[in-house]
């Protein structure tokens, strides 16, 4: 079985300024192993966005077929759900939230109980100790991103989907979060990733699939794939 499995998924927008459609996926057939870290790579508009917002909800597929866990993105909606966390690009958090506050809400929404909540262990891995109850306005684009990673684990999901999760983060910080995303992954998270930096997708994955008009133009190990470029 495959953390996640999609096969000839398409997507089309229908177009919105002059109504002409707009294919964003073509047949996209991959699969991502249990464990792996797994990056999406392609230049911008190439379709990784509308791929990673299939997988967690947000878009829906025009065909083809899409599964996290096992479970089929619509068929088994809520069994999909708990099986992934995701980091959405945008940096949308509540401004009057805490991370802390932010946190609690989150393991509400997936009713994970009191007892298990695990809000200062996770806020703690990202390096927000210091701030769990600042007020979400006051962090950084740096600390704001690496809530948003924390929320997307508050339910403990065997995988992890981030859609460009440094882009604008400086080198430093940069290097933060690539640690915790190797740390999450050696414990046991899968990870899926978007990136337009080769040099990112190199350091972090083990695989990667080359995206490029909607269209998968390679899919390989990290490895076999650098010797063919
Ligand atoms: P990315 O940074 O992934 O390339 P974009 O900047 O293309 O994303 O898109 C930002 C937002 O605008 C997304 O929510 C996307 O769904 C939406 N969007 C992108 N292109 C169009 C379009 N042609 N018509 C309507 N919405 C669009
Ligand atoms: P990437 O994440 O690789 O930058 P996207 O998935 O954001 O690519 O976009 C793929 C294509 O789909 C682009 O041509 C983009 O403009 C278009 N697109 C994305 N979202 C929308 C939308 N909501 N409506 C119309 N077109 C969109």
């Amino acid at each position: 079985a495959y953390a996640v499995d999609v096969v000839d998924l398409a997507k089309t927008y229908r177009g919105k300024r002059n109504g002409a459609p707009v294919v964003a996926l073509s047949q996209v057939s991959l699969q991502v192993p249990v464990g792996a870290f797994f990056g999406l790579l392609g230049p911008n508009g190439a379709g990784k966005s509308t791929l990673i917002n299939i997988l967690a909800g947000l878009v829906l597929r025009s065909s083809g077929e899409a599964r996290v866990w096992g479970f089929d993105i619509d068929r088994q909606m809520r069994a999909a759900r708990r099986a992934i966390g995701v980091v959405p690009q945008e940096l949308n958090l509540d401004p009057f939230f805490t991370p802390r506050e932010a946190m609690e809400v989150q393991a509400g929404l997936y009713g994970v109980p009191k007892s298990e909540r695990r809000t200062d262990a996770i806020l703690a891995a990202v390096g927000l100790s210091r701030e769990a109850d600042s007020y979400a306005r006051s962090l950084s684009g740096g600390m704001r991103r690496r809530l948003l990673v924390a929320k997307a684990m508050v339910h403990a999901p065997p995988v992890l989907v981030l859609d460009e999760p440094t882009a604008g983060v400086d080198v430093e910080l940069r290097r933060q979060l690539w640690s915790y995303l190797r740390e999450l992954n050696a414990n046991g998270t899968t990870v899926l990733l978007t990136t337009h930096y080769l040099e990112e997708a190199q350091a972090l994955c083990d695989r990667i699939a080359i995206i490029n008009h909607g269209h998968l133009i390679a899919c390989d190990s990290t490895e076999a794939l650098l010797r063919r470029l």
